[in-house]
C-alpha cells in the first residue's frame, strides 16, 4: 500500500479560525476521515509522524527567524490574520506553530518513505511560502527544502525535483532551493495571485487568469517528461495544492474537480514511470470541497499504486 501519513494534530482548531481566513483547519482530517469512509484505508493504515524539531529547522531556517515566529505580531502578519496579534505567544505555538511542525514532520516521513516504497503521501504540509528568513501566505515552516536537505544530508538523494502545480507560485520553496545545484524547480501557476513578488526558479510557467483544465494539463504535459529526463532527480517532491480548482476563492484558474485528479495522476505516473520516487504534500486549496478534491485525487492514486 502507498503510505499515507497523518496526525490528528494537522488540525487547526481554534479562534474561529475558518470564519477569519478562507481555509478549512480541519480539512486533512476530513481527507483522513473519507479516506476511511470510503474503505481506501483503515484507521490504522496512516503512517504518524512526530513534530520537526528546532535541530531540524534550524537546516533551512535562520534563527533570529525561529525566534521571530514566538512574537505574536510577526506571526500574525505570515498568517495574515491581524487578529492573532492579541493573543498570548504560548497559545498561538499550540494552536497554530505545533500543527505546523507536525506536518513539516510528516513531509519529512513521507519523503523518507517515498525513497523506500516509491511513493509516500502526507495529508499535509507544502508551505510553499515559507523562506529561511520569512514566511507568509500561511506558511511558517519550509517543510519541501528542510526534507530534501535533510535527505541529501544524510547522503539518500543526490538530486531533488520540486513539482509545484498550487496555483499561487512556490517563492519561498524558490527562494531557499534556487543556489542549491542540486535542486530544481519546476512551478505551474497564475501570475496574477499572491505573491505580488515572483522569485526566480528553474522551471517557472506562468499562467494567465482563467485557464481551463485541458490548457493547464497540456502544461504540465509538455514540460515535465522532458524536465524529469534532463535533471533525473533522485527524489519528485510534488506540491499538488487544489487551488487550481475553478471554485477556489484565492485563484481564478478554472480546472475541473476531474482535471485536478487527472493532473495528480500525470504527474505520479510520469515519474513513477521512469523509477523516480514521489512524495506528494497537499498544500492550498481553500474552497468549501478542496477536501474532497484531495480525497478523490489520493484514492485514485491508491487505486493505481496500491500493490497486493
Ligand atoms: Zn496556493
Amino acid at each position: 500500500m502507498v503510505p499515507i501519513v497523518y496526525h490528528p494534530r494537522y488540525n487547526l482548531t481554534a479562534f474561529g479560525l475558518e470564519r477569519r481566513h478562507p481555509f478549512d483547519g480541519r480539512k486533512y482530517r476530513r481527507i483522513h476521515d473519507a479516506l476511511i469512509a470510503r474503505g481506501i484505508r483503515r484507521a490504522g493504515d496512516f503512517v504518524v509522524p512526530r513534530p520537526v524539531d528546532r535541530d531540524e529547522l534550524l537546516k533551512v531556517h535562520a534563527p533570529e527567524y525561529l525566534r521571530s515566529t514566538r512574537n505574536p505580531e510577526a506571526l500574525a502578519k505570515s498568517l495574515e490574520i491581524p487578529i492573532l496579534r492579541r493573543l498570548p505567544g504560548w497559545t498561538l505555538d499550540w494552536r497554530i506553530l505545533a500543527p505546523m511542525r507536525y506536518a513539516t514532520g510528516g513531509t519529512i516521513l513521507a519523503c523518507r518513505l517515498a525513497l523506500e516504497e516509491g511513493m509516500a503521501i502526507n495529508l499535509g504540509g507544502g508551505f510553499h511560502h515559507a523562506a529561511a528568513e520569512w514566511g507568509g501566505g500561511f506558511c511558517v515552516y519550509a517543510d519541501v527544502p528542510l526534507a530534501a536537505r535533510l535527505l541529501r544530508d544524510e547522503g539518500k538523494v543526490e538530486k531533488v525535483l520540486v513539482v509545484d502545480l498550487d496555483a499561487h507560485q512556490g517563492n519561498g520553496t524558490a527562494s531557499i532551493i534556487g543556489p542549491w545545484k542540486w535542486a530544481e524547480i519546476f512551478d505551474v501557476f497564475e501570475t496574477a495571485v499572491f505573491p505580488p513578488v515572483k522569485e526566480l526558479e528553474d522551471h517557472p510557467r506562468p499562467l494567465p487568469s482563467g485557464v481551463i483544465g485541458q490548457e493547464y494539463l497540456d502544461v504540465v504535459r509538455d514540460s515535465l517528461p522532458r524536465i524529469l529526463d534532463d535533471f533525473r532527480p533522485d527524489l519528485l517532491v510534488y506540491n499538488a495544492g487544489s487551488d487550481p480548482f475553478e471554485g477556489d476563492p484565492l485563484a481564478h484558474l478554472r480546472l475541473s474537480a476531474e482535471d485536478l485528479v487527472d493532473r495528480d495522476l500525470l504527474v505520479v505516473t510520469e515519474a513513477r514511470e521512469r523509477g523516480v520516487p514521489v512524495a506528494m504534500v497537499l498544500s492550498g486549496g481553500y474552497a468549501s470541497t478542496s477536501w474532497k478534491i484531495h480525497a478523490d485525487t489520493v484514492e485514485a492514486l491508491a487505486t493505481r499504486f496500491d500493490r497486493g
